[in-house]
Formats: C-alpha cells, sequence, structure tokens
C-alpha cells in the first residue's frame, strides 16, 4: 500500500485490527517516507528505526495473540524533550547532544504501555525557548507548506513530521504557546491541556510552573485518541493533578455547538500586529460556528497588555533556576581542558547553551537577585493572579474564549525577529499558561501565500474534552483540517 500515512488515526487503527496491513508495514512505510522526505523538511533529530521495527513486531505478536489494544501499532514521534531510555534526547540543545537518558518519560512510558510505536525524537527550539524552531542546534525545521518558512515552535519538529505525513501524530509541550502555535503555522489541531493533566516526569524542564504536554494531529478525533494515552496522574509528579481521566474518544460529540456561548475578547481583535487575514480567517471560522448554533459574546480581557511582560519574567526566571543543573559535571556537554571548577561551569556553560538561552538565563538571574526579587517577580506573580481572574470572570458568562492562535502566519526562515519582536508574537497564548487553562489550535483556512491560520479556542479549567469536542464538530462540517501540503501528497 502506497498510502497509508493518508489514514487518519482511526483508519489506522481498524486497519491493523482488520488485518489489512501489519504495524510492522505501517512503520516500514512511515520510516521510507521519512528517508526520502524529512531530508527537505528536517523534522527528524533521532529516528529509532531499529528499535521501531521491534516495537512493530511485538505490537503484531500482541495482535496474533489477540492482545492488542485500539492503538497497539501504530507510529508516534516525540518532541525530544521528552527523555527516552536508551535514545539520545537533546532538547534541541548542544549541551545534551550526548545525553541518554537512564529512563523514560512517563508520556513515554505510557505510549509504550498503549502499543505505540516510537519513530524517533523530533525537533524542537533549544529548551522549548523560542517560537520558530530555529534556534535547535541541530538547525532549523522547515514548514512543510512552503519550505522556506518556519514550521512555528518550540514544537516545529513535532508540526512539520506531522503536516509532512512522516508521523500519523506527535507529542508537543506548551510553555507558553509551543503547541498551539506550531500547530496554527502547520495546519494542525494541537491541545494545551490543564497544567496538571498530563505528566511532566522526565519531560525536561523549561519553566516548571507553565510546561505542559500534550498532543498534536490533523484532527481533533486523532488528538483525542493521543489525549487518552497521555493524560492523568503521575505520582512522579507531584504537580499532576489527582482527578479522574475523560475518555476524551467517546466524548467527541458529548459538547453541542448548539448554544455554546463563545467569548470574543474586544482587546483580542485590536492588537497591533494581527494580520488583515489572520484576522479575516478567523472571523469566518467564528461566523460558521455561529451557523452551527453558536453564540457569539464580546466579552472584556483587560489585562491583556500584561501577557508578554508577565510571562517573559516567569519564564526566564524559572527557566534560569531549571538550566542551573547543566554544568558540565554530571552529564551532558563539557569543555575541553577546563583550568578549575569555576572555568569548568562557566566554559561548558557558554559554549553548551545558545544564545537565546543564554538571554534567557540572564534575564530570569537578573530578575531573581536579591536587589530586584520583589520588583520583578514577585511583580510579575502578583499581575498573574490578576490575570487569571480576568479569565475566570469571563468563564462565568461564556463557555469557551476565541481568539487566533497567533498574530501572522508562519515567518519566513531567518527572517531574523528581534527578540522582542518575537516574544509579541505570542501574545494571544501565554496567557493560558500563566492562568493554567486548557486551550486547542484548530486550523481554519489559509492566507495568500496558501500558510495556515488556527483559530484557538481557550476552555475553563478540565474542559478538555469540551475543546476537542467543539472542535471534531467543526471539523464534521468543514475540511480544512483534511487539507495537505504538497510534500505531504509525495508517495515514496
Ligand atoms: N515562544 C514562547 C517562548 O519562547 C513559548 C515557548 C513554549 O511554549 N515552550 O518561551
Amino acid at each position: 500500500m502506497t498510502d497509508l500515512h493518508r489514514l487518519s488515526v482511526r483508519e489506522i487503527a481498524e486497519g491493523l485490527a482488520q488485518g489489512k496491513f501489519s504495524s510492522r508495514e505501517l512503520t516500514e512505510h512511515y520510516l521510507k517516507r521519512i528517508a526520502k522526505i524529512d531530508a527537505h523538511v528536517q523534522s527528524y533529530v533521532t529516528v529509532t528505526a531499529e528499535q521501531a521495527f521491534v516495537q512493530a513486531d511485538a505490537a503484531d505478536a500482541l495482535r496474533k495473540a489477540g492482545n492488542a489494544t485500539f492503538l497497539t501499532g501504530i507510529p508516534i514521534a516525540h518532541k525530544d524533550i521528552f527523555c527516552t531510555q536508551g535514545i539520545k534526547t537533546t532538547a534541541g540543545s548542544k549541551i545534551l547532544d550526548n545525553f541518554i537518558s537512564p529512563y523514560d518519560a512517563t508520556v513515554v512510558t505510557k505510549g509504550k504501555d498503549a502499543g505505540l510505536v516510537t519513530l524517533g525524537k523530533v525537533n524542537m527550539d533549544e529548551f522549548a525557548m523560542g517560537s520558530t524552531s530555529e534556534s535547535s542546534y541541530f538547525g532549523a525545521t522547515k514548514n512543510p507548506w512552503a519550505l522556506d518558512h518556519v514550521p512555528g515552535g518550540s514544537s516545529g519538529g513535532s508540526a512539520a513530521a506531522v503536516a509532512a505525513d512522516l508521523a500519523p501524530f506527535a507529542t508537543g509541550t506548551d510553555t507558553g504557546g509551543s503547541i498551539r502555535q506550531p500547530a496554527s503555522f502547520c495546519g494542525l489541531t494541537g491541545l494545551k491541556p490543564t497544567y496538571g493533566r498530563v505528566s511532566r516526569f522526565g519531560m525536561i524542564a523549561y519553566a516548571s510552573s507553565l510546561d505542559q504536554g500534550g498532543p498534536m494531529a490533523r484532527s481533533a478525533e486523532d488528538c483525542a485518541y493521543l489525549m487518552n494515552v497521555m493524560a492523568g496522574h503521575d505520582a512522579k509528579d507531584s504537580t499532576s493533578m489527582e482527578k479522574d481521566v475523560d475518555d476524551y474518544v467517546a466524548n467527541l460529540n458529548g459538547t453541542s455547538v448548539k448554544g455554546l456561548r463563545i467569548g470574543i475578547p474586544k482587546q483580542y481583535f485590536n492588537v497591533q500586529g494581527l494580520d488583515a487575514e489572520v484576522k479575516a480567517r478567523v472571523e469566518e471560522s467564528l461566523k460558521k460556528l455561529e451557523e452551527m448554533g453558536a453564540v457569539l459574546v464580546e466579552i472584556d480581557l483587560n489585562m491583556t497588555d500584561a501577557y508578554v511582560p508577565t510571562y517573559y519574567l516567569i519564564a526566564p526566571a524559572e527557566a534560569s533556576s531549571n538550566l542551573q543543573r547543566f554544568d558540565g559535571v554530571r552529564y551532558g556537554y563539557r569543555c575541553e581542558n577546563p583550568v578549575d571548577l569555576m572555568d569548568l561551569y562557566k566554559r561548558s556553560r557558554s559554549e553548551g547553551f545558545g544564545k537565546e538561552v543564554q538571554r534567557r538565563i540572564l534575564i530570569g538571574t537578573y530578575a531573581l537577585s536579591a536587589g530586584y526579587y520583589d520588583a520583578y517577580y514577585v511583580k510579575a506573580q502578583k499581575v498573574r493572579r490578576l490575570i487569571q481572574q480576568d479569565f475566570l470572570k469571563a468563564f462565568e458568562s461564556v463557555d469557551v474564549i476565541a481568539a487566533p492562535s497567533a498574530p501572522t502566519t508562519a515567518y519566513k526562515i531567518g527572517a531574523n525577529l528581534s527578540p522582542t519582536e518575537m516574544y509579541l508574537g505570542d501574545i494571544y497564548t501565554l496567557a493560558v499558561n500563566l492562568a493554567g487553562l486548557p486551550a486547542i489550535n484548530a486550523p481554519v483556512g489559509f492566507d495568500k501565500e496558501n500558510l495556515p491560520v488556527g483559530l484557538q479556542l481557550i476552555g475553563n479549567y478540565w474542559s478538555e474534552s469540551q475543546l476537542l469536542s467543539v472542535v471534531h464538530q467543526y471539523q464534521q462540517a468543514t475540511d480544512w483540517h483534511s487539507k495537505r501540503a504538497a510534500i505531504a501528497e509525495e508517495n515514496v
């Protein structure tokens, strides 16, 4: 079969169950595509062909023995921020270029338990800091829709791999938009769950109070399958919630768009830098939802101006603390011939970390230093609470909140935005992480250059089922999510 990569996750699972193809055939098909097409896209940092075949054969054997579950034998790509035992985990950094984790992240373990076959590890901005995937030590990943454009970031490798049909679905992480923005730039569906829904154990920390893993795929339905695997309490992560997990697949039709109250924040649609075509596509999608029975309600989110400065204090502050562990002593990169311990620390870190990571460590260290802690970090935490309260107030009158996922479509590779210009591109995604809320990106059309545009729906705490369900119904009524980039159409 030459077109296995065109099947949805459900179709793959059904095909496997009906014996139309084996997991080995499926795995081989994806690996062949990766070998040919990923030379152009550069989404994979590490391809784990050998291990994938072992897992695929084990999946086929399980199925033969009648012990397969629904997803047994389906391939997946993991963002290179999730630790994988015996396989290099780099977080896109030179400092971890030689790092092989002694254990699996909980998300990876859950994938294995569900019978998923790991195709490899996919590229990302260094330590998930960035919005283009260009800050990776391993070079820039390309957007499958236009190879001279970025796929977004930081989960750019996950997005590009799925958009080029080099994996049916992928894991991502979202600290300030890193699932939703690349999903938007690559025409995919991506869910950032409520903080605490997915275990962070073995997920290399960027900003611990904001980091959250989630699924990236073509459709809400495919995301729901992966969410069923990823979600749940984990004793190894004290911030993961001891709360029952929904069956996200069973709930795909659980929310009716009819009567759904969608909040439209006034402030969001007047943001300077919001591209006219992005605005138009998002408004068209809202019109479509209105036709389907939703009620659009104008709301206020008065703290909008505070999102970028608040996030860009808290995230670097936490990063500067988290990244202290990379010191050249225990693991990772170590400089050549250090003269003493201080020289070892200094040179290992300045040679091992890229520019953006160093910038954030400096900003964060400054913000946390004794003389400035109250003025910056504590103040930012207070503003963070106000941002959260703004949302909670809004959810008293609406069910979900709509926004663009990003003010623009994908940037050109090498556009060389200044750090502040790049930070401003995160205006629509950061508040969700600051408040710990769930949010989803759904593809809703294209701009004149045929680059995808995304709609973001933000839900109240633990409303992942509702978000997936609303997008699922939108996707039953439209076909933006099934459009494919030319490079994905290529058969090998
Ligand atoms: N672009 C944001 C940043 O650079 C968000 C990244 C993320 O969500 N990991 O911090």
